[in-house]
């Protein structure tokens, strides 16, 4: 009998849920509903005035036998390595070169961006996805789960749910959630614990181009009011000749102060901390300029995975950067994976 399976959320997690439910041959119909108008959640790809950045993940580090065997797979075309690597620097702003095992894994994106890997993945399926629809209600009634959604859409019944938005946002979910279950209230507080940092992503664009020894630069003792700072032109695809484009991803206590500042404010503030960084006034003179605040971030802890295991049996699962443990993509896609072949088997 076919399982129709809805999916919360088209991020690393959702999508590797659908990819899992598809290579296991299951017999499931899978619908994602997803609240903003593309895939890949924070990994993420912006165009603007003939550039392209991934504002979110600036890469998938090929970090396990998975990763490594699955990322080729998805074809070669378009394909990535970002071979320069990735240096140090510190509170006072002195640069280093960074580890070279830590450097070794190969750091992935597409020429077409980040977003790529959602959307390979979900060629490879036959899900349904909904764009711009925002889950707000899950109900379940009689044998299956339901959603309603922001927009005014119903759906469902499914017989199993998968919840994938960051915690805090699960949990919000988890709070509209008419269950008459006892382990509702447990599994909304264990969701509800987890923290998480923000991080203002400021991008800055250049009408010149330099060569630097280095892709991106990380502040190793957490220390400076950046804590990032990467070349998209070091990503084929990404930046026109002559031209340059940083992201930097600024600090979370920096961030959290001025989240809710305008692009006007945050970006020469930005700028001018760069321009320090790199000990060049030109930097502080950007030619235009982006940003995104990501609220949720990334978790700092991962959930108590019992209680969020503890449901499955009724249908209701859970996946994500913050199940996993750790914020990186192929973190929270092989957690989504994972839960999709539970799924699969019906566990
Ligand atoms: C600035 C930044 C830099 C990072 N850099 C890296 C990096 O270089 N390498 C790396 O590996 N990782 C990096 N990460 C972490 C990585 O992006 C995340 O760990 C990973 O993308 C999380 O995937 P996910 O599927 O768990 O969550 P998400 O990507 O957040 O997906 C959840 C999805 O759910 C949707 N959603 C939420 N609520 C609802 C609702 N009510 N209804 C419908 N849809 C909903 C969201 O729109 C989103 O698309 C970075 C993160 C940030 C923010």
């Amino acid at each position: 009998m076919t399982r129709r399976v809805g999916i919360v959320g088209a991020g690393a997690a959702g999508v590797g849920a659908a990819y899992a439910l598809a290579t296991a041959d299951a017999d499931a119909e899978v619908t994602i509903l997803e609240k903003s108008g593309g895939v890949g959640g924070r990994a993420a790809t912006r165009r603007r005035r003939g550039c392209r950045y991934d504002h979110g993940a600036n890469y998938v580090k090929n970090a396990d036998g998975r990763t490594g065997a699955l990322i080729p797979e998805l074809g070669a075309e378009g394909l990535v390595d970002i071979e320069d690597p990735v240096w140090t620097f510190d509170a006072d702003g002195e640069v280093s070169e960074g580890d070279e095992a830590e450097n070794a894994p190969e750091k992935w994106t597409w020429t077409e961006g980040i977003t790529q890997l959602g959307k390979r993945l979900l060629d490879r399926t036959d899900a349904e996805v909904r764009t711009r629809t925002r889950v707000e209600t899950v109900a379940r009634e009689g044998e299956g789960w339901t959603f309603s959604c922001v927009e005014g859409g119903e759906f469902g019944p499914f017989d199993a749910i998968l919840l994938t938005p960051p915690a805090p946002q699960t949990a919000a979910l988890l709070d509209m959630t008419h269950w008459d279950d006892d382990r509702l209230d447990d599994v909304r507080r264990a969701v509800d614990s987890v923290p998480y940092r923000t991080i203002e992503t400021v991008v800055l664009h250049y009408p010149f181009r330099e060569e630097f020894p280095w892709y991106g630069l990380v502040n190793a003792d957490k220390d400076h009011e950046i804590g990032w700072l990467s070349r998209e032109e070091c990503k084929a695809g990404h930046v026109p000749e002559g031209e340059s484009l940083f992201v930097a991803q600024m600090s979370p206590e920096w961030s959290a102060e001025r989240y809710a500042e305008p692009v006007e404010e945050v970006a020469p503030a930005a700028a001018g901390l760069v321009a320090e960084l790199l000990g060049d006034d030109r930097y502080r003179a950007p030619d235009w300029t982006d940003d995104q605040g990501w609220r949720l971030a990334l978790p700092d802890e991962g959930v108590d995975e019992d209680a969020v295991r503890s449901t499955e049996d009724a249908g209701l699962y859970f996946a994500g950067d913050w199940v996993a443990g750790e914020g990186r993509v192929h973190r929270a896609l092989w957690n989504g994976y994972d839960a999709g072949e539970r799924i699969a088997d019906g566990v």
